[in-house]
């Protein structure tokens, strides 16, 4: 018998049709091929586009909403799902129930709408699972000590799935969402991109950080930290799929095991794994600051101050008169924010102008092979510039290099950085 956490994205979840198809998946994942039974938590998303609904319901009432009563009202799609999935289970004779955030509870500290998971108290749900119930919780939600309503940031049913595997040291979590796994990059801009049977956690954590929006990062991260085995696999499959206990997704498993995996000749070890994109950025460039020891403190100090991340960075050489450019990235979301605090600090900072522009991406290429090979970062240079690609800024970790462009060559750039590292799929005849 196993102990298996199963997570269905917004498209798996939206209507009934479709739930009836998870359902399904989750009674044939309960029965095991011996004839035991599985231990089952299901973790759902709301419908496709829900939540996306419910945040524009906010805005509309109140622009400067309160965080808290934004969680009430974007936490509801989530409830939607995990009454409806555990009603669908009910009527096909699987005994089922829904475990709503603050019933458990999952405990989160208290940053309203981007709250981080403190501890799941499992007792109840071991002991419905001990009885042979299957347990649906709803994704993205939890409480706070003040016995308030939290959810995780977008994307954060993810993140729930994974620390309620920890919590209840699960054998598994599967994450089942729209497509069949990991691939060299977003299948939906390069045709050709090629399934991953497998990903080392700090590849995933880099590349879901850069735009891959299979996991949320914090989920990724969270794994990693725990242990717990991860599958992405998809949910729009029929009765005579592979069944997920055959692994047919991409796992993300630890460096030591894709080493064996490398070496039994399972997977090829890749200069590059994969290539991610983000169009959510947004660049803001000040002019003319003074070149001297706490400019760039004042600059960066107001923004961290107001939790707004600071991304690429780049400080032009010092010109005459002692004066710099000094470029930077910030969350689109975050660019009024940021540009009305700069603007409150200019005497402070000294700057002349600030020029923002939104119409920006980054791309990026991740691979744990670039820790011993160099050249990753020419390739990418030489193979963007062939295609008249202009390239603004530049970051690198020991994994990943990242370039800023334009918005408009975004799948451009993509699918030549993809052929340039050869990562195409074979064209079959
Ligand atoms: P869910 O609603 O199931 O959580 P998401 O939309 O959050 O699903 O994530 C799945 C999507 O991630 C896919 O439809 C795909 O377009 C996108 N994606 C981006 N990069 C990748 C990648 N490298 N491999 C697979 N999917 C990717
Ligand atoms: N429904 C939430 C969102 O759209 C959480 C999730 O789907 O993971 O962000
Ligand atoms: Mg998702």
């Amino acid at each position: 018998m196993a102990r298996i956490v199963m997570k269905f994205g917004g498209t798996s979840m939206a209507g009934t049709e479709r739930i009836r198809r998870v359902a399904n998946i989750v009674r044939r994942q309960q029965h095991a091929a011996d004839g035991t039974r599985h231990e089952i938590v299901v973790v759902v998303s709301a419908m496709a586009g829900e939540t996306d609904r419910l945040v524009n319901f906010c805005r509309e009432a109140n622009p400067l909403y309160d965080p808290a009563e934004y969680d009430v009202v974007v936490a509801s799609g989530e409830q939607v799902t995990s009454g409806l999935l555990a009603l669908t289970l009910q009527a096909m004779g699987c005994p089922a129930r829904s475990w709503l955030g603050w019933q458990l509870p999952i405990r989160t500290i208290e940053a309203h709408s981007r709250a981080r998971v403190e501890a799941i108290e499992a007792d109840a749900l071991l002991r419905a699972l001990d009885a042979g119930e299957i347990a649906v919780i709803p994704g993205f939600q939890g409480m706070s000590d003040q016995g308030r309503v939290t959810t995780l940031g977008r994307g954060g049913s993810d993140t729930s799935a994974v620390a309620v595997a920890a919590a209840i040291h699960a054998d598994r979590c599967d994450i089942y969402t729209d497509v069949d796994g990991v691939y060299t990059t977003d299948p939906r801009i390069v045709a050709r991109a090629r399934k991953l049977k497998a990903v080392t956690y700090e590849e995933m954590l880099e590349l879901a950080s850069v735009g891959a929006k299979v996991l949320q990062t914090r989920s990724v991260g969270l794994a990693m930290k725990e242990g717990v085995r991860v599958q992405v696999l998809s949910s729009f499959i029929d009765d005579n799929a592979t069944p997920a206990d055959d692994l047919p997704g991409t796992l993300i498993i630890s460096e030591g095991e894709m080493n064996q995996m490398v070496e039994n000749g399972h997977m090829e070890r890749q200069l590059v794994t994969g290539i991610a994109h983000d169009k959510n950025e947004a660049k803001i460039i000040l002019t003319r600051v003074p070149d001297r020891p706490g400019s760039v403190a004042n600059i960066f100090q107001p923004l961290s101050a107001a939790s707004i991340n600071v991304d690429m960075i780049i400080q032009n050489v010092g010109r005459d008169k002692g004066e710099t450019d000094v470029t930077f990235t910030v969350p689109q979301t975050d660019l009024l924010r940021a540009q009305a605090l700069l603007e409150d600090r200019r005497d402070v900072i000294g700057y002349n102008r600030i020029i923002t522009d939104s119409h920006i991406a980054k791309i990026s290429v991740v691979g744990v092979g670039m820790k011993s090979h160099a050249g990753v970062a020419a390739t990418m240079f030489r193979a963007l510039a062939d295609r008249g690609i202009n390239i603004q800024a530049i970051t690198t970790s020991e994994i990943k290099v990242s370039v800023m462009i334009d918005e408009d060559e975004t799948e451009l750039a993509v699918r030549v950085l993809h052929s340039a590292y050869g990562l195409d799929e074979e064209e079959t005849a």
